[in-house]
């Protein structure tokens, strides 16, 4: 450094040098001059301050850092809120679907509409992401069509509970249930402009209506033939046999006892099979909570028609 200073140093006092003591001074002069203001603009030397300026910024360098954080902070808080408010609806349904992966499958099952608080369960089902079976009678498809319609356009499965629902024509006979569950396709026809679900049924009433245990055979045999497939249940709310019972118990907690108790009576049995009644507004409250549980015990959410038998109480 010193050797290259004195350069620098000669090339700058030359033209006043008289005397060694003023030369000295004025070469201590020049050679601070030399490193900040001669330097750059003189030749030999200026190659050395510079290189020495130049090694000095780059181990300095403090400019490169300093455009790091101006970066970071900037861009960081400036994406995070912006995205965060539309996937965080979106996870928690999705892991309802297939909540652990362990095989265990619930067949959730809704009786007696479209009613007026199907659009409500239709809502609850689309928050979970779950898929589920309607079991509809005609004279309420034709009272709530669009219903019936939105039914089948989210993609649960439109099956039937035929078109009157009155026991006293359809078990008259094997023909008149099974003309009475075409008139419900017909119904379903006019409504959802296909023709769909029809092949999974479920008496009204459950399938010992038909006859008793010991007489639905021929009804049930007589539907098999015509491509369907019938469905009882056995877990269930009770909700469609209120009567009489709810004396000590709210409704609410009615429902939920026998939820429970029914669960306890058939969660090692296969299909897993809930019946659910829409058109009692309590059901339908009671809805979350039972979805909630059933995927906190480990269960996937199926139709009915994943099933290839008949399944009958
Ligand atoms: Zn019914």
């Amino acid at each position: 450094m010193k050797k290259y200073a004195f350069k620098t140093s000669e090339s700058c006092s030359a033209r006043r040098a008289s005397s060694l003591k003023t030369l000295a001074a004025i070469l201590v002069l020049a050679m601070l001059l030399g490193l900040f203001g001669c330097g750059p603009s003189s030749g030999e030397g200026s190659t050395v301050v510079i290189d020495s300026g130049t090694e000095s910024a780059v181990t300095a360098a403090p400019f490169v850092p300093t455009e790091v954080p101006t970066e970071a902070p900037t861009e960081a808080p400036t994406e995070i809120p912006t995205e965060a408010p539309t996937p965080e609806p979106t996870p928690a349904p999705t892991q309802a679907v297939n909540p652990a992966g362990t095989g265990k499958k619930v067949y959730l099952t809704f009786d007696d509409g479209p009613s007026k608080n199907t659009p409500a369960v239709l809502d609850i089902l689309a928050r979970y992401n779950i898929k589920a079976t309607f079991f509809t009678i005609g004279r309420m498809i034709e009272r709530n069509p669009k219903t019936a319609k939105r039914i089948y356009d989210e993609g649960h499965l439109l099956a039937c509970h035929t078109q009157t629902h009155d026991l006293k024509i359809i078990y008259k006979s094997p023909e008149a249930f099974l003309n009475d569950v075409n008139q419900w396709r017909e119904t379903v026809k006019n409504a959802v402009g296909a023709d769909v679900g029809a092949y999974y049924y479920r008496f009204p009433g459950g399938s010992p209506s038909a006859g008793g245990k010991s007489g639905r055979g021929k009804y049930v045999e007589a539907m098999n033939k015509a491509g369907y497939l019938g469905f009882d249940w056995n877990l269930a709310f009770n909700d469609a046999w209120l009567q009489g019972n709810t004396e000590h118990l709210p409704v609410i907690d009615y429902l939920w006892a026998s939820y429970e108790e029914t669960y306890s009576w058939y969660k090692n049995k296969q299909p897993l099979i809930f019946i659910i009644h829409d058109t009692l507004d309590e059901s339908v409250e009671l809805l979350p909570r039972a979805i909630e549980d059933l995927i906190a015990k480990g269960y996937e959410f199926c139709l009915v028609s994943e099933l290839t038998d008949d399944y009958l109480m």
